[in-house]
């Protein structure tokens, strides 16, 4: 097995976005490469190419109906995809199905041991439901790549781990009542912050009950604050054992973000990065995929994406 890095780049994955002045522009993208560069990180990692996901993969996850609203209202171009976060942009059906496909790709890359760890930027798009868009997110390619792992590898024990600012309420309701879907998220407190779900009691439900972790944090929160409750993920983590690891790297967690009211620094993602590769070394043969999530205060994403990759990098 490649002990590469690989991290996903391409035109085809930066024109996931709704433009000016929406937060998610289609700048994230180039932005966070440029870091990459910057940082010297180009050299010691492979990139590879993004690919669109089929319908029959979109449909692992979400409902039919809801990717012929997509593809309808993307032909249209005009309006919301929801209550009025996510703008049905002309082409946005192509753009987040090759989001879900390079996510797909990544677990691919890895399954087939070209690499240990992959990251996608722009994807992490958390807050879609199996049936629904919502807060910029269209198709859930971290829902969708659960389905694949189990679908086409047949590997069921799969965490999804989350510390955009935002509960990833997608992933979250889209799997709460299935024990195997392995999930711990630290996010602002949803009483002052969208979605406003993942309260420490959320647990899962029916034979789930009792098996997920919801860390909601508050407004204010600094790096300290966040290494304390990490610590509980990473002791769930290592109880849970699982086979695969899907990180959602959020840099909207990150102070001086617009949109919400974290207040940590990139330590946090580099800690939590490295974190994640030694359990993955010790339960899932090293497989992590990262995606960037939100982050929507431009040097911060940069930041924080390109010091996961480190970490990545660092872990061997
Ligand atoms: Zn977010």
């Amino acid at each position: 097995m490649s002990d590469s890095v690989l991290v996903y780049k391409g035109s085809e994955l930066a024109s996931y976005g709704f433009g000016d002045p929406h937060p998610f522009g289609f700048d994230r993208h180039d932005v966070f490469q440029r870091e990459l560069v910057k940082a010297g990180l180009d050299t010691q990692l492979e990139f590879a190419r993004p690919r669109q996901a089929s319908v029959d993969e979109l449909l692992l996850f979400h409902t039919a109906d809801y990717i012929d609203m997509v593809s309808r209202k993307s032909s249209e171009g005009r309006g919301y995809l929801d209550d009025g976060d996510t703008p049905a942009m002309p082409g946005i059906f192509d753009a987040a199905s090759v989001v879900v496909g390079t996510t797909l790709a990544a677990v691919d890359a890895i399954m087939a041991g070209s690499c240990k760890r992959a990251f996608v930027p722009i994807a992490g798009l958390h807050h879609a439901a199996r049936d629904r868009a919502a807060g910029f997110c269209v198709f859930n390619d971290c829902g969708v790549a659960v389905e694949y792992l189990r679908k086409n590898y047949g590997i069921s024990r799969v965490a999804y781990v989350d510390i955009d600012a935002h509960h990833g309420d997608g992933v979250f309701y889209g799997f709460e009542d299935d024990p195997d879907l392995i999930f711990a998220d630290v996010h602002e407190d949803g009483r002052y912050l969208y979605p406003g779900t993942g309260a420490a009691e959320e647990t899962g439900k029916g034979p789930a009950r009792g098996t997920k972790l919801n860390i909601p944090i508050a407004p204010g929160a600094v790096d300290s604050d966040f290494y304390r409750e990490w610590e509980r993920v990473e002791q769930y983590l290592e109880e849970a054992k699982p086979e695969f690891i899907l990180f959602q790297g959020g840099a909207d967690s990150l102070e001086g973000d617009p949109i919400t009211h974290l207040c940590y620094t990139e330590e946090a993602h580099a800690r939590a990065a490295a974190a994640l590769c030694r359990i993955a070394d010790k339960h899932c043969e090293g497989r992590i995929v990262g995606t960037g999530g939100g982050g929507y205060n431009r040097d911060n994403l940069a930041r924080a994406w390109t010091r996961i990759v480190q970490s990545f990098v660092a872990a061997g």
